[in-house]
């Protein structure tokens, strides 16, 4: 019995999604791309990842109605629509499109939109979304490469990507419970409100919203509510067998690591491995004037990986990719890079690499499609909201993908020490 269809729009949120029900007692398969096949009998959720955050609203809805449509065929009793906690997205979407998409499709007229993840500092309150300390407008997401946020309000963020309306459901409510929630969501609702923002400032707020939303057929989130439905799941006995810690079998082999993230965590991990270990870095203007950067940080690797992980970056400090963004035009730049580095990771994979850590949700999508990754295996949590996982496939990998904004200063050696 699927309990829960989860659809995300991009790769490290999908396993960020997956790790949450994980830790919450689901048995959780993440797949890439919509499967072809039946689903699996032994999955409580399934995520469906998606590429979808940064295409064509067009391309991202038409992509979510076809992963809505298999996990319904499949039988998911709730749908969930995964974001980023920094709720990345462009003036055209896609957050807003999609929902809007998933709302006709499934003839429901209520839904919520919360990215709160407050075990990785994301909070909102009164509809402003915080970042540690900061207004997400203040935080590394203003210079994002794809999705700057420059607006920490929430409503009117996704109000200008929808038609519907969009409300809040402030703090006072959520501080009642999930009675109050359930009331002022009601409220709105009766106001014509289709769309509502949530406050979370807690792990306990998250549960409470997760309660009220139990009966929801659709929910719009980040990772942080998927604690909330597990625990649903599990008060109402459905999770029938133990919450079982999540174990991988033992990978033998080298490790690596290849950034294409460019948020301020990154550059600080980034240059935190470099101080005292093998780092090659890519040029996103030598790659475009078709310099041989690949096959450069290749054979740089070859030499070494028996020996010592390496890392292949092409993290950049924010005013350098403004100037290479100038240059070839941000879409351009952003594929360009990724492209480079999804094969520098397949060439790593072909050198007999079987522990790869991957930082950027974009790079990662990229990475695991040239792997031809068809699904991952959750296993043991590195850092909030990133766990290694287990991709399929003839030779088993261990895959870590790592949200830009995720991990610690010393992620990268952390994540490989785990599996050593
Ligand atoms: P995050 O998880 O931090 O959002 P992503 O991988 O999703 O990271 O997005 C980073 C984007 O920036 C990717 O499209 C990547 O190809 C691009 N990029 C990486 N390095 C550079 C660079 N040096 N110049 C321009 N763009 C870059």
């Amino acid at each position: 019995m699927m309990l829960l269809g989860c659809i995300a729009d991009d790769f490290t949120g999908a396993t960020d999604l997956a790790n949450m029900l994980v830790r919450g007692g689901m048995r959780t398969l993440q797949t890439i791309g919509v499967p072809d096949g039946p689903p699996p009998a032994d999955a409580d959720a399934v995520v469906v990842a998606l590429k979808s955050r940064t295409i064509p609203a067009r391309e991202a809805v038409a992509q979510s109605l076809a992963a809505l449509a298999w996990l319904r065929d499949a039988g998911a009793e709730q749908i969930y629509f995964k974001y980023c906690s920094t709720f990345d997205s462009t003036a055209q979407g896609n957050i807003g499109p999609v929902t809007d998409a998933l709302m006709d499709a499934m003839g429901t007229d209520f839904t919520i939109a919360c990215p709160a993840f407050p075990e990785n500092g994301r909070t909102i309150f009164r509809g402003y979304l915080y970042v540690g300390d900061v207004l997400l407008s203040e935080s590394g997401m203003k210079d994002h490469p794809l999705t700057p946020m420059t607006d920490a309000s929430l409503v009117r963020v996704l109000q200008a990507q929808t038609a519907r309306k969009v409300g809040l459901v402030r703090f006072d409510a959520v501080a009642g419970g999930p009675a109050a929630i359930r009331a002022r969501m009601a409220a709105l609702k009766a106001e014509g409100i289709a769309m509502a923002v949530v406050d979370a400032i807690s792990d306990a707020d998250l549960a409470a919203i997760g309660a009220a939303c139990e009966d929801m057929p659709l929910v719009t989130a980040g990772s942080g509510i998927g604690l909330g439905l597990a625990q649903n799941a599990r008060a109402r006995g459905r999770l029938g067998h133990a919450a079982t810690a999540a174990s991988l079998p033992r990978i033998e082999g080298p490790g690596a690591v290849v950034s294409g993230s460019c948020s301020p965590a990154t550059n600080g991990q980034v240059a935190e491995w470099a101080r005292s270990r093998p780092a090659f870095r890519i040029d996103a203007l030598g790659l475009a004037a078709g310099l041989p950067a690949v096959e450069e940080a290749l054979a740089w690797a070859r030499d070494r990986i028996a020996r010592e992980p390496v890392l292949v970056y092409a993290t950049a400090r924010p005013e350098e990719v403004r100037a290479v963004q100038a240059r070839l035009g941000v879409e351009a730049a952003g594929k360009l890079v990724e492209d480079a580095l999804s094969r520098v990771a397949a060439g790593l994979v072909a050198m007999g690499v079987r522990k790869l850590v991957v930082a950027g949700g974009e790079t990662s999508g990229a990475v695991v499609q040239a792997l031809k990754v068809r699904s991952l295996r959750i296993g043991p949590q590195i850092d909030p909201g990133v766990p290694w996982t287990l991709a399929d496939g003839a030779a088993p990998i261990a895959l870590a993908l790592k949200s830009g904004n995720f991990g610690t200063p010393d992620f990268f050696a952390k994540a490989l020490a785990l599996l050593a």
